[in-house]
């Protein structure tokens, strides 16, 4: 921990600690999430979706390497056992039980949109109070954007296959 690099933190650092916790947990069931479903996914389009899945779910391992630095760069601790990753967790963990294209692209897709919310959230209350958790917060933000915008896009395409391609 930087001793200094804490004081400058102008918010209870173990709050942002907690949260960064908790984005944590949520980084790796992502990984999971899409590194199974790239291994299982079934139906039309899917070496294109799983080679999507497959580029987000190591980006999501890298989300997990930012935030854990992060933590240990406040003296805190990045979650010592998986089994809290489901507690802490804000965002679910949808198992791949129905590895169909458009099943597995909805699931990912709530989880963008959740992962959204997470780092919104973060960055609401870092905001002129803890700058750098506030743009490790907004590199992240960036990507999962680009994320749901990707499985948006894919399931589009998906859709309309069936509304354009069978007369
Ligand atoms: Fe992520
Ligand atoms: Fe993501
Ligand atoms: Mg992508």
């Amino acid at each position: 921990m930087g001793t200094r690099g804490r004081e400058i933190v102008g918010i209870d650092v173990e709050k942002v600690i907690e949260m960064l916790n908790a984005a944590y947990a949520s980084e790796w069931l992502a990984y999971y999430q899409y590194w199974l479903g790239a291994k299982l996914i079934k139906g039309p389009m899917k070496d294109a979706v799983a080679a999507e899945l497959n580029l987000h779910a190591t980006e999501e391992l890298n989300h997990a390497v930012l935030v854990a630095n992060r933590i240990i760069q406040l003296g805190g601790t990045p979650l010592l056992d998986p089994h809290e990753w489901f507690d802490k967790s804000p965002c679910a963990y949808d198992a791949p039980k129905d590895p169909y294209v458009s099943v597995l692209l909805d699931e990912n897709i709530a989880g963008e949109q959740c992962a959204i919310d997470t780092y919104k959230k973060l960055m609401d209350v870092t905001k002129d109070k803890d700058m750098v958790t506030y743009n490790l917060a907004l590199t992240i933000l960036e990507q999962e954007v680009e994320h749901e915008e990707d499985l948006q896009s894919l399931k589009e395409d998906f859709d309309l296959l069936f509304s354009r391609g069978n007369k």
